[in-house]
């Protein structure tokens, strides 16, 4: 008979597991906190505007392949690459970059300002791609048995590599460019980890290989929301079930078992094993009360920037903008070092804004866009309270209606703003995080929370909290980790 498993969350880590589960023959059901599935993958609707909650693009496109047809599908998805990637505009210039994947028409584009662009960005290049592909299979699509089998597999990655995990990504890119702007866009790949170039590790450059030279970045045709919906409509043909408006607030064990998880009703959902979907770390600390996870320690942890996010149906197409843009200050290494650490809302925000009626014309009505504006903020240990949220989405709104000149006030017909505390109690996000726990060497592989629990025998983990880490096709990854192990444990007569 099949082994039944209860997924905790629809994230697209509880999803994709729930996918790969029962394509190995596991009965699978699935308890979710929200009232409908994604997670942070989610989808608004208002007045005829639809707008992808969170995630608006990914890496790695051939992930979701190998997902699908690892469960026995075509990729139903249709792709749409970012071409250009993305535009970047720096307060108090009228200039917008556009970021190609093409070095040749990169390298017009930074003319100006970084002589031999092309030359140098290929060396960068270079060094990325490597250390892209000696981690890929030894470190990131791997489970490890502990620390020492962890060691094991990083000392067979090249020692090349190793200054690269003890400088800062702005060090490295200023030991391969001088201008300014060049370094400042090259290193906008660290807020996809959710932290600044200054504190994350130089390794990550490979996110600058990813993006220009290795896969780019894709979104989905009818918008993020079409992965959701596709993965659901095939679990649903399963049969697996989804029990919406169910948080799990306790876990029932008997000597090294779970036995059941209560939700927040008192009932108690039971199976032979249990996967979380919740984030790894929290969940430990403050569902199942262990020590190491406690609040005090939570909080000493690095955890990633939380988003501020604005979600605003206008009538009117806005010509300045194109589907990706960042708008940025001149102040970049002030505004990382210290905005992240302060209680206050930034002055002058930096921002990242989307416009998926640009190529998705059905997300909004006619002549209408759907703006998607993400502005990462302090996480709630540093700035507890979000009264004035509305303040700084009026200060991020002026600011962009001045730089784009529309008048997006006078033109607003849909106005939703997401503060970190929303996005805390909406997808139980530790502290507000967005992306999870952070990347730092000391929270990465072995050292990030296990998908297996260290005393639960039937208890798994999968998300952007346990391995290999955050963003849409890590996540993948970690659902191909997760199932591995439990295929590898609880083989099915
Ligand atoms: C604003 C924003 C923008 C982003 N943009 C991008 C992007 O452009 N590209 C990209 O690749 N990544 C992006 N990311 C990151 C990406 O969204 C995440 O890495 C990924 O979606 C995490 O998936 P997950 O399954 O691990 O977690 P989640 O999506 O958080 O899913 C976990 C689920 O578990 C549920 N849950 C939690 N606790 C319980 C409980 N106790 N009981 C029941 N249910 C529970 C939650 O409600 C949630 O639905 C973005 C994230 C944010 C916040």
């Amino acid at each position: 008979m099949a082994e039944q498993v209860i997924i905790t969350g629809a994230g697209l880590g509880g999803l994709a597991t729930a996918l790969r589960l029962t394509s190995k023959g596991y009965k699978v059901k699935v308890l979710e906190k929200y009232h409908q599935p994604g997670g942070r993958l989610n989808s608004y609707k208002e007045q005829g505007f639809t707008f992808d909650l969170g995630p608006s693009f990914f890496s790695m496109s051939y992930e979701f392949d190998e997902l699908f047809h690892s469960c026995g599908m075509e990729n139903p998805l249709k792709y749409q690459q970012l071409a250009p990637l993305y535009t970047v505009n720096f307060a108090g210039s009228d200039r917008n970059f556009q970021i190609f994947r093409d070095l040749k028409k990169l390298a017009e584009e930074f003319k100006d300002i970084e002589p031999d662009f092309e030359a140098k960005c290929r060396k960068y290049l270079a060094g990325a791609k490597t250390i892209f592909h000696d981690t890929e299979y030894r470190i990131v699509k791997k489970n490890f048995n502990g620390k020492f089998d962890y060691l094991l597999s990083m000392a067979g990655v090249p020692w090349k590599h190793a200054p690269a995990m003890f400088r800062s990504m702005w060090t490295e890119l200023d030991r391969h460019f001088e201008s300014h702007e060049v370094k400042v866009i090259f290193s906008l790949v660290a807020f996809f980890l959710g932290a600044t170039p200054f504190d994350t590790p130089a390794v990550y450059k490979l996110l600058n290989y990813t993006e220009l030279e290795h896969d780019g970045y894709w979104s989905v045709e009818g918008g993020m929301y079409r992965i959701v919906e596709t993965i659901v409509a095939e679990l649903e043909k399963r049969g697996v079930e989804f029990e919406y408006g169910t948080e799990i607030k306790k876990v029932h064990r008997i000597g090294k078992e779970v036995s059941g998880l209560e939700d927040q009703n008192g009932h108690v959902w039971k199976a032979d094993l249990y996967v979380i979907n919740a984030d790894a770390a929290a969940f430990r600390g403050q569902v199942l009360g262990r020590e190491k996870y406690s609040e005090p320690k939570l909080d000493a942890m690095d955890w990633t920037l939380s988003p501020f996010t604005i979600y605003l149906g206008v009538k009117g197409k806005v010509e300045g903008l194109h589907h990706h843009n960042y708008f940025l200050g001149n102040n970049f290494k002030e505004y990382a070092d210290k905005i992240f650490k302060l209680s206050v809302n930034p002055e002058k925000p930096y921002y990242y804004v989307n416009v998926s009626s640009k190529s998705n014309p059905a997300c909004a009505p006619e002549g209408c866009e759907n703006i998607f504006i993400l502005c990462p903020v302090p996480d709630m240990r540093y700035k507890t309270h979000w009264q004035d949220a509305e303040t700084l989405a009026d200060n991020i709104i002026a600011d962009l209606s001045e730089r784009t000149g529309f008048d997006l006030a006078g033109n607003t017909m849909v106005r939703k703003v997401m503060p970190p505390d929303e996005w805390r109690d909406t997808f139980n996000l530790y502290r507000g995080s967005g992306l999870g726990l952070a990347h730092g060497l000391n929270q990465i592989g072995a050292f990030r929370p296990a998908n297996k629990d260290e005393s639960l025998n039937n208890l798994y983990y999968v998300g952007a909290s346990t391995i290999p880490g955050t963003g849409l096709p890590i996540v993948v990854i970690s659902s191909k980790l997760v199932t591995e192990r439990i295929c590898h444990e609880h083989q099915l007569v």
